[in-house]
């Protein structure tokens, strides 16, 4: 109840653009959304960027994830790590916002989200959750759904059953094997996953190995349809 009041005043006020500084400003100044969102082709399947006109990149044809749909809003580099790192990291959770309102700018992010049952973030343990004190994916995935559908979003239909070793400080296979069994779908909340629309919604992807796992647990509990919509996707080593 405060925390939201805050967010709401917090959000009105004119502050520092996160990136260049400029005052006043929204915490990210429209000169910067221009010049670090450039319009980027990316595979439907996995949000890496493609060339104009591709629909999906090599990886996912010869090995589709187990959703069918992803969209990101940007590359994950400079000066979006910082970005995220103040929002997930130094307590700055009124950030989701204008995070948000990046992805919103893609038609195919709110058609997803009109389209969806249900909108859930990829959960965190309890545990780490009184140690953050907020989940970022799930701020992300109640901006997606506001004003029109906040019903949409759920933090109780999918649940992490344990923490794991933080997937950054992993290589990809090693996270695969990580991940597994760290997911849970509510039996009690059955209903908002079997034969229904899923948007799975996270911060960051990078391997994509959280989504898959969570995704993978999603389908067998019976999701119709799942979309996963990520802030920012790491681009692929040396591209
Ligand atoms: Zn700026
Ligand atoms: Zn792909």
């Amino acid at each position: 109840m405060f925390t939201a009041l805050l967010d709401r005043i917090t959000g009105r006020l004119p502050s520092q653009c996160l990136i260049c500084r400029a005052w006043p400003a929204r915490p990210l100044c429209a000169d910067c959304v221009t010049r670090f969102t450039p319009r980027t082709s990316r595979c439907t399947t996995c949000a890496l960027p493609v060339s104009e006109g591709v629909a999906r990149c090599g990886a996912c044809l010869r090995d589709p994830p187990p959703w069918d749909a992803c969209h990101a809003a940007v590359d994950y580099g400079w000066p979006w790590t910082v970005c995220v790192a103040r929002f997930k990291f130094h307590g700055q959770p009124q950030l989701a916002r204008a995070l948000t309102a990046l992805l919103k700018r893609d038609a195919a992010v709110t058609h997803a989200i009109a389209q969806a049952d249900c909108v859930l973030p990829i959960p965190m343990t309890r545990q780490r959750l009184a140690e953050r004190g907020y989940n970022p994916a799930w701020l992300l995935a109640q901006q997606l759904t506001r004003p029109l559908a906040p019903h949409k979003a759920r933090a109780d239909a999918l649940l992490r059953t344990r923490e794991s070793t933080p997937q950054r400080e992993l290589r990809r296979s090693q996270r695969i094997r990580n991940l597994r069994g760290a997911f849970m779908a509510q039996p009690a909340r059955g209903a908002c996953i079997q034969g229904q629309r899923i948007v799975l919604v996270d911060d960051v992807m990078t391997t994509g190995a959280t989504l898959r796992e969570a995704a993978h647990v999603l389908r067998q509990a019976g999701a119709a349809h799942i979309t996963a919509i990520v802030f920012a996707r790491t681009p692929e080593p040396g591209a």
